[in-house]
């Protein structure tokens, strides 16, 4: 009988967790990564890189390969490729599913964290309270804190950004998942006042979170969007997996 064939858009940890036990389970595995960064890290199965070229390519892409479930597991921030694997899914007929880290919201916060509903309302609100804040958004997202110009503020990102920074920034290029010790040494070398971070979530990443709190440093967090989705929902990828096992193979 002909097995499950799956499509894993992927540039993340859990969907490169999920891809490894996809493989291992026999199931016919392809990720998908934006190709955004020079040296991904790469998931075990099948690998395809670059944009589709929005719905219609996606869904034209799911046919050509008779893919028969997809699995959504890329960034929480990852909103546009989100909707369109909704819209193709459903274009195609076939069951899709999320796999997305758990929020932080889950963490037991402190009247420091300030939690806003987009990267403007971060950049304002580090303004406010911050002389020297800690900017961890992501390179595409450093042009809302622009008014953050005329302040020290330290930069971290996976790749250098597009365009020159303000002067009195300072740029950190690199890749988690990070340690706290690690963190501490970072915040408190820096004398790092705020921490502006975006809900990533999970593991990964949150010792920045655990080493501003253990200073007494403020944290403002970006709210996730809504979820983008007409399938289940997973935080883990054990349970995608039971998910995909349980797809037929005769759909789409
Ligand atoms: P986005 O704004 O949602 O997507 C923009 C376009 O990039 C999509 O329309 C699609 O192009 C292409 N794309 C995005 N993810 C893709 C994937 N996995 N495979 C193939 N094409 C993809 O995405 P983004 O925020 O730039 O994120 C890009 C990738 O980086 C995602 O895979 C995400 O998991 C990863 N990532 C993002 C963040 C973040 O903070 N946003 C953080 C860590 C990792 P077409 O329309 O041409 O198909």
């Amino acid at each position: 009988m002909e097995g499950v064939s799956v499509l894993i858009l992927g540039g993340t940890a859990p969907a490169r967790a999920l891809a490894k036990l996809c493989v291992a389970e026999g199931l016919a595995t392809t990720s998908s990564l934006a190709g955004r960064v020079s040296h991904p890290k790469l998931p075990e199965g099948d690998v395809r890189i670059g944009g589709f070229g929005g719905v219609e390519g996606l869904s034209g892409w799911l046919r050509q390969h008779r893919i028969h479930a997809v699995v959504d597991a890329t960034h929480p921030f990852a909103e546009q490729i989100s909707r369109n694997a909704v819209a193709a899914c459903a274009e195609v007929g076939l069951p899709i599913a999320s796999l997305v880290r758990p929020s932080w919201h889950d963490l037991e916060g402190s009247e420091r964290w300030h939690w806003v509903a987009d990267h403007a309302a971060a950049a304002s609100k580090a303004a406010e309270i911050a002389q020297r804040p800690f900017l961890t958004v992501g390179r595409q997202r450093l042009k809302a804190f622009e008014s953050l110009a005329d302040r020290f503020c330290l930069v971290r990102v996976v790749e250098p950004p597009s365009g020159p920074l303000p002067e009195s920034w300072e740029l950190l290029l690199s890749r988690g998942p990070y340690e706290f010790e690690d963190e501490l040494e970072l915040l408190a070398g820096h004398a790092i006042d705020c921490l502006v971070t975006k809900d990533s979530g999970g593991e990964m990443t949150v010792a920045k979170i655990h080493a501003a709190d253990q200073l007494g440093v403020p944290i403002v967090i970006v709210e996730r969007a809504q979820p983008e989705t007409s399938g289940p929902q997973f935080d883990n990828p054990e349970d995608a997996l039971e998910w995909l096992k349980s797809q037929s193979p005769t759909e789409g």
